[in-house]
């Protein structure tokens, strides 16, 4: 093993390499106080969500930044002038399970640039995985990177180690990929997402799979657990150096399913192609998450934008409003935007795009809509539907208790009536409507002043009426 000063460098150029890859949810803070304890940034810590929705702290790192591709894009581009480091297996495995031993990290996110070839970097890749599962025990989450053109047994053996694997789809067509990154090919990136893909089934429909009193007794080779191993698996642990799996290992392949990332405004597809490609591989490739990553001029190229460009950070997140709507509000993509208008609005978030583009669907009522229409509309949410439909079987929502319900009003208003009421105020009209919600927008964010605001005296106009009013004041209501 290096000395500390070795891999502290090692570290530092590793993990600051990786920073660019987004499929992990989040990228390290940078903490500037150096008198105090605790450097983030530096040791490459993000944080990321479990499936139970825990904010967990991951080693984000590359393999290896020596790289033997060019593209364009990426800072560790064989032609470009940036230190390189590459770890040993041995190295990451150490300092994986050193870092988890302090309690800085629950897992690792493991990235590497092409190091001579994709099998080599993926055979050392799985070294550092056998070594860290088998050798240092560690049962942590492991998220890997499956770099496009591996061969399929490794891919299987990463799928093994890892909780998580991700093969980065980059750019949204083939055309953009053979300009900026010409030395990875489309089916080098569908293949491996489709052998992921089918192994996860296959290790599905297995009968009593992850059930250790079941089948998993006979002993395959996605669920070992000590009892007799396949030939198969230990020809494989002998030919890639790897660490026989231990007795009481239990391993399945990828449990955590599989992400991609794709690069925005890079090229000039529109938000219509990319997120057609998005749904296009939730459906084929059953992915867990499809991450979008505002491009970042990192380096100069005529194909690329000039270096002064901002990220486009707020499309980045119109993209993802709309990938949630694909998959927890029954949209399609066809749906939300078309060859007519191809890009999302900015100014407005993607469900109340498409709903003022079919004004002649609202307004909905909101005691007789069923669920799927109830999830159309603005402002109402998974929880907030559910919780309508719960109410209705106990009597008529009221327009007040959507409030309570957890319905963002100022958005819904424009689209429901609620016991035939309309609250909506003035005309049901794409513009209308859009330039009163941008105006709340606009007062919410600071930029237009609020009406003045009163605070409420007993002494007040509005309140002597009241006291003097006689109608209410004969029913002995006040006073
Ligand atoms: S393969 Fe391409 S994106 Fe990946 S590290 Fe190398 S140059 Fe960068």
């Amino acid at each position: 093993m290096p000395g500390l000063d070795v891999m502290l460098e090692k570290l530092k150029i590793l993990a600051d390499s990786a920073k660019y890859d987004v499929s992990c949810s989040s990228s390290g803070a940078d903490r500037t106080k150096t008198n105090k304890m605790g450097t983030a940034a530096v040791s490459g810590i993000c944080h990321s969500w479990s499936a139970d929705g825990r904010c967990i702290s991951l080693l984000k790192i590359l393999f290896s930044n020596r790289c033997v591709y060019d593209c364009e894009y990426c800072v560790n581009r064989r032609s470009a002038d940036v230190q390189r480091a590459s770890f040993e297996p041995e190295e990451l495995a150490k300092l994986t399970i050193e870092f988890y031993k302090r309690n800085y990290i629950e897992g690792l996110f493991l990235s590497s640039a092409v190091e001579v070839s994709p099998d080599y970097t993926a055979e050392r890749i799985l070294k550092a995985l056998s070594l860290l599962r088998e050798k240092y025990g560690f049962s942590g989450y492991i998220h890997a990177k499956i770099i496009p053109g591996v061969s399929a047994e490794l891919v299987r053996q990463i799928g093994m180690q890892a909780d998580r694997l991700s093969v980065n789809i980059e750019l949204p067509t083939k055309e953009s990929l053979a300009i900026l990154a010409p030395q990875k090919k489309a089916a080098g990136i569908l293949t491996p997402m489709r052998q992921i893909t089918n192994t996860m089934k296959e290790q599905k429909s297995l009968k009593g799979a992850g059930n250790r009193f079941s089948k998993l007794k006979q002993g395959n080779d996605y669920l070992l657990n000590g009892m007799a191993l396949p030939t198969a698996v230990r020809e494989q642990e002998a030919k890639y150096g790897m660490v026989p799996y231990d007795k009481g290992s239990l391993h399945r392949f990828a449990p955590a399913g599989q992400t991609t990332q794709m690069i925005i405004g890079a090229t000039p597809e529109s938000d219509r192609q990319i997120i057609r490609m998005s749904e296009s591989l939730y459906k084929k490739f059953q992915m867990k998450r499809v991450y979008f990553s505002a491009y970042i001029p990192v380096v100069s190229s005529s194909k690329l934008p000039a270096l002064l460009t901002p990220p486009p950070l707020l499309r980045e997140h119109r993209l993802y409003q709309a990938d949630w709507l694909l998959r927890f509000y029954g949209f399609s993509a066809e749906e939300l935007l078309d060859e007519d208008s191809p890009f999302f609005d900015l100014e407005l978030d993607p469900k109340v795009t498409w709903a003022l583009r079919h004004l002649e669907l609202f307004p909905l009522e909101i005691n007789k809509v069923s669920m799927e229409e109830l999830l159309r509309i603005p402002g109402v949410g998974n929880i907030s539907a559910m919780r309508i439909v719960r109410q209705r079987r106990l009597g008529a929502v009221t327009f007040d208790d959507l409030k309570k319900i957890g319905v963002v009003v100022k958005r819904a208003r424009y689209f429901i009536t609620c016991n035939g009421k309309y609250y909506g105020a003035g005309d049901i009209a794409s513009e209308c409507i859009r330039e009163r919600m941008l105006s709340q927008e606009k007062i919410r964010s600071g930029l237009l002043p609020r009406e003045k605001e009163e605070q409420l005296s007993l002494f007040g106009s509005e309140r002597r009426n009241l006291l003097y009013e006689p109608k209410e004041a004969a029913r002995g209501l006040l006073v």
